[in-house]
């Protein structure tokens, strides 16, 4: 594992990633893999990030002992990656800061983005205000139904709020309506893509930037408790918090790494949202290729979640490669096993999680009473909770 160089030239991990998109779009692409390529190699640029992390997201974020959780399952001590105290809620913004600096030093004036849940669009919303950039967000017209909060929530941060009404007017078209946008805009305007997925250089891209989470969990684990955990677990969607904690860890080989996707109603049922768990075939989606939810004919099936941000049926090309590679593993959770680690983690530690990360809680939950009480489960508490209380509250019949 001390060779692991990925992406390839082509943007490839092993068979997975890639650029699978319409001509149109190549000039794009290239154009913003050149200005990555520039950036990365520029210790100003990542000055910059880190200056802006360190003063408006707030980090480091901490790490935290579980004590009391741990104490209550009785086995493996509980830490958790404190993602959620980030500004704006979650991991995202780690993202979409830099992401925005790139904008910026590229001369572009004008960002877009697609959201599903709205939590990405948000995220690119408030950076927008930050970099006084102008900002529009494509959105199925259902998904602005379902989710008014943050719909307004943008539109404080004064972004313009698109509902797109075409097909199942949900993320998918979305976000072929964002790439079609920026075919026709690409001068002045720079496409902010909100996980590790999509053609390359993204899934790149996305992972360096979501890697200070590994980084400082790396520093902070050997300051808590001289030593790293037994394993760094984390939810997976597209991929982005977990390839963030994971990729510092690769080489590390002592380290357990777990994604969990959403089991859904089960992963033996056709509501779920775990392309890898339920070993889906590799497919082609939003301009990569990786494993892929999908009917006998090649379409791209339903998915189900408790969590607005894992329902996604595709995972980022870097995961599909570490599972096949065997460095990292995958499990799915339930709906109703999030539910109950959500519970705990409200009663046990005062901490309301994001119902997202609750799966990663799950399995730790699971897992920890297997083991040792001197080995260590760090979870990735990628993002808070109050954003999904109204979903909470309904699925206990509870009306607010
Ligand atoms: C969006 C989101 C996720 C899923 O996205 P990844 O790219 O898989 O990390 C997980 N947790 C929270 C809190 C989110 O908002």
């Amino acid at each position: 594992m001390q060779n692991y160089h990925f992406p390839d030239q082509q943007g490839f991990f092993g068979e997975h990633g890639g650029i699978y998109v319409s001509e149109t779009l190549i000039p794009a692409l290239k154009e913003l893999a050149q200005a990555y390529q520039e950036a990365k190699n520029d210790p100003a640029f990542w000055a910059a990030f880190h200056h802006d992390l360190k003063h408006y997201v707030g980090r480091p974020s901490p790490v935290y002992h579980a004590e009391r959780l741990s104490q209550k399952l009785g086995g493996a001590q509980i830490w958790l990656k404190r993602e959620d105290l980030n500004h704006t809620g979650a991991h995202k913004v780690n993202n979409t800061i830099g992401q925005a600096l790139l904008a910026k030093r590229m001369g572009k004036k004008r960002v877009i983005a697609e959201t599903g849940a709205g939590q990405h669009g948000v995220a690119t919303a408030t950076v927008a205000a930050r970099f006084g950039m102008e900002c529009h967000v494509y959105m199925g017209a259902d998904d602005i139904q379902r989710q008014a909060p943050n719909v307004f929530r943008m539109k404080l941060l004064g972004a313009n709020v698109i509902g797109v009404e075409s097909g199942s007017r949900t993320l998918k078209d979305a976000m072929n309506e964002a790439m079609r946008e920026w075919v026709a805009r690409v001068d002045d305007t720079f496409y902010i893509i909100g996980t590790a997925a999509g053609p390359a250089p993204y899934p790149e891209m996305v992972r360096d930037f979501q890697c200070v989470i590994g980084n400082e969990a790396k520093t902070q684990m050997l300051e808590a408790i001289g030593r790293q955990p037994d394993i760094a677990v984390a939810c997976v969607g597209g991929g982005s918090n977990a390839i963030g904690l994971f990729h510092p860890y690769i080489a590390e080989t002592g380290v357990r790494l777990v994604g969990v996707e959403a089991g859904g109603l089960g992963i033996d049922t056709t509501e779920h949202a775990a392309p890898i768990s339920s070993k889906a075939p590799i497919g082609v989606l939003h301009g990569f290729r990786s494993y892929l939810m999908q009917d006998e004919n090649g379409q791209v099936v339903g998915t189900h979640s408790v969590s607005a941000g894992l329902d996604y049926p595709g995972i980022g090309p870097e995961h599909s490669h570490l599972a096949d590679i065997g460095r990292a593993e995958y499990y799915a959770a339930n709906d109703d096993a999030a539910l109950e680690a959500f519970d705990l983690l409200c009663r046990y530690e005062g901490i309301i999680p994001a119902l997202e990360s609750s799966h990663a809680l799950a399995w730790a939950v699971a897992e920890a009473p297997k083991m040792q009480k001197d080995q260590v489960i760090l979870v990735n508490l990628s993002g808070r909770g109050d954003k999904d209380i109204n979903t909470v509250a309904k699925l206990k019949g509870i009306e607010l």
